[in-house]
């Protein structure tokens, strides 16, 4: 390249930011944060068979589809990813990623770990969309106790008490994988938590390309 300058200047690279999280941890209470306060940032709206939560829409939480129609969308293959969590269908449209990311805008998924996992092998893949490929960013948000968690789960009051108590044992198991993420995000203080994503997004957008999607382990 001629003139580096310009090609820095127009360094373009969408990121693909990939957050999990314990059932809990409060990964939606950041992720909504994220959204008012950038409107540039899209959010991976995914498909779930879960009923919607009071003050849930279709089309912006989630799109909320029977099994019939889960399963038809899995025949064509218009999944990223899809995984049962929670005893449901949980699923990452292929199209509406893209078209984010084609725009040149930074997407956020909210998914859990198996979803990550399938990502992040595709991310590694030499096959693989570029645009999935480079922008792929992967971060664990945890809780800061078990106790913290149990409580804010409780608090939430979203779910049964039969469906919470799944929810924290599945949040238990899920606690094991943090390590597989490149970063992890400890949500004590809301406001230290939420800074601390704006600063891993501002530095992915710094980087150069030396060692993308080279950093995850093996799964
Ligand atoms: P998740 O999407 O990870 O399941 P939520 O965002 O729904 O979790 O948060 C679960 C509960 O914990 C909510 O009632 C939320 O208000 C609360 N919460 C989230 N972050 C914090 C925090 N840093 N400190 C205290 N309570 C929090
Ligand atoms: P909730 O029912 O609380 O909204 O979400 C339950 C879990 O499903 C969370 O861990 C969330 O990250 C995960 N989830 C939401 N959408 C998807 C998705 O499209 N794919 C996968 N694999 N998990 C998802």
């Amino acid at each position: 390249m001629s003139n580096e300058f310009e090609a820095i200047a127009s360094r373009r690279r969408p990121l693909l930011i990939v957050l999990s999280a314990p059932s809990g941890a409060g990964k939606t209470t950041l992720i909504r944060r994220w959204l008012a306060s950038d409107p540039t940032l899209a959010f991976s709206v995914s498909c779930t068979t879960r009923p919607p939560r009071p003050g849930e829409r279709h089309g912006q939480d989630y799109f909320f589809l029977s099994e019939a129609e889960f399963a038809e969308r899995i025949a064509r293959g218009d999944f990223l990813e899809h995984a049962e969590v929670h005893g449901r269908r949980y699923g990452t449209l292929r199209a509406h990623v893209l078209e984010f990311l084609r725009a040149g805008r930074d997407v956020i998924m909210d998914i859990d770990v198996q979803g990550a996992a399938t990502i992040r092998r595709q991310a590694r893949s030499p096959d693989t969309d570029p645009l999935l490929r480079e922008g792929f960013v992967d971060i664990f948000i945890a809780p800061p106790s078990e106790a913290a968690l149990e409580a804010r789960l409780a608090g939430r009051g979203t779910e049964s008490a039969a469906a919470a108590a799944l929810r924290l044992r599945n949040a238990i198991a899920e606690m094991a994988h943090w390590r597989r993420y490149q970063y992890c995000i400890v949500n004590d203080d809301l406001e230290t938590a939420f800074q601390d994503l704006c600063a891993i997004r501002r530095a992915e957008k710094l980087r150069t390309g030396i060692g993308l999607a080279t950093g995850a382990e093996e799964d």
